[in-house]
């Protein structure tokens, strides 16, 4: 397959990761008649239910990979952290969407914020943090509050730390186990948003209207449509995004989330080249929701309507929330999805439940 191929209904996708956002990916790829193989460390994983195949092995186990790629039409991921020489080996065998440049940004929190600023687009300060020596020269320069996060591996708040007026350095320092890090000087946001594109081979790209996120605990909780922004608020940030997408000639799907400041900026927090958990209100209120268009952007399908059909809530159901399924079973608008996963651990994420509201509804006074 080259570049601009279509890949046909009947194909198989090869997914990389066999969480959730693999689960609803495979369940969209089969509404579209294609079937998935997922690929995966975990047993019993919420894709692997719901897929044609399931290879579960390493992300650096290299005759497993060579064997998945030779098995599927074409590779994509829904989790960006498999090593470099794992995507190198892929690619001698298949057509990989999207490519390394795309992982090898989102990867690493430096090498992200260097270039999304080298697009033209505001990140909070950051510096790199390798001692505590650096750490003290970088506190003092972006002052605090601030936040450490490692450069690697972090997500849902993890391997992050808080630095209040009264934080002991060494302590946060040594929270982070001596990996390398970024520290980033604290933006106080009135809301944060993120928007959801998706790009097809061609460059043909479609948005997702802004979604509105609230975290707990550095964890998603609820994304609302539409957001509470004004209209320039929202084309900026659609703007950044697809401006985004286009540096890093994303093939499939780029979540980009960003902090809408006091004073009416967009910062830009992170990007993830995949489904992202703040698109799954798309599921139950856009024509084709963000899993649908990302398997038309790798199958090298045109890419579907956007357009949104009502208001909605989107509420995670983490840790042991899950155990309220039964009561959203019955309420009329309450759309519940459960990601199959065997055991309920605090934290973990089980499910989620989108709310319709008609159009309109939500921004009434
Ligand atoms: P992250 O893992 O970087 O997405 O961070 C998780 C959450 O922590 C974000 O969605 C924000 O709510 C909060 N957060 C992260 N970085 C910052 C920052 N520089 N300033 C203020 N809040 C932040």
């Amino acid at each position: 397959m080259n570049k601009t191929t279509l890949l046909p209904p009947g194909s198989t996708i090869g997914i990389i990761g066999n969480g959730q956002l693999g689960r609803m990916t495979a369940l969209a790829a089969a509404r579209l008649g294609y079937m998935c193989h997922v690929y995966g460390p975990d047993t019993d994983s919420p894709a692997e239910q719901v897929a044609l195949k399931a290879t579960v092995a390493a992300y650096d186990d290299h005759d497993a990979l060579v064997a998945f790629a030779d098995a599927v039409d074409v590779v994509t991921f829904e989790f960006e952290n498999i090593p470099y020489e794992s995507v190198q080996l892929l690619t001698q065998h298949v057509e990989v969407r999207p490519g390394w440049n795309c992982l090898q940004i989102s990867q690493d929190r430096l090498i992200e914020k260097t270039f999304i600023n080298d697009c033209g687009i505001e990140t909070a300060p950051f510096k790199g943090v390798n001692s505590l020596a650096e750490l003290e020269e970088a506190v003092d320069a972006l002052g605090r509050p601030c936040i450490l996060k490692t450069t690697r591996m972090g997500y849902d708040g993890k391997g992050q730390a808080l630095i209040r007026p009264e934080t002991e350095l060494h302590v946060a320092y040594e929270s982070m186990s001596n990996a390398p890090s970024v520290l980033e000087g604290f933006v106080d946001f009135q809301r944060e948003i993120s928007v959801i594109v998706a790009r097809s081979a061609c460059g043909q790209w479609t948005a997702f209207e802004p979604a509105e996120n609230v975290h707990v605990d550095g964890i998603l909780d609820t994304s609302t449509v539409p957001a509470n922004v004004p209209d320039g608020i929202v084309e900026e940030a659609v703007r950044i995004a697809v401006t985004l997408a286009e540096k890093m000639e994303i093939v499939g799907l780029l979540a980009v989330e960003m902090f809408h400041t006091k004073d009416d900026r967009l910062i830009v927090n992170e990007v993830a080249p995949r489904p992202h958990n703040s698109g799954h209100w798309t599921q139950d209120a856009c024509y084709s929701d963000q899993f649908e268009q990302f398997v038309r952007a790798v199958c090298g399908l045109p890419l579907g309507s956007v357009e949104r059909r009502n208001d909605l809530v989107m509420k995670n159901l983490i840790g042991f929330d899950v155990e309220k399924w039964p009561d959203y079973l019955n309420e009329p608008n309450a759309k519940l999805h459960l990601y199959g996963k065997a055991s309920t651990r605090r934290g973990r994420k089980m499910g989620h439940v989108n709310l319709v509201y008609p159009l309109g509804e939500l921004l009434k006074e």
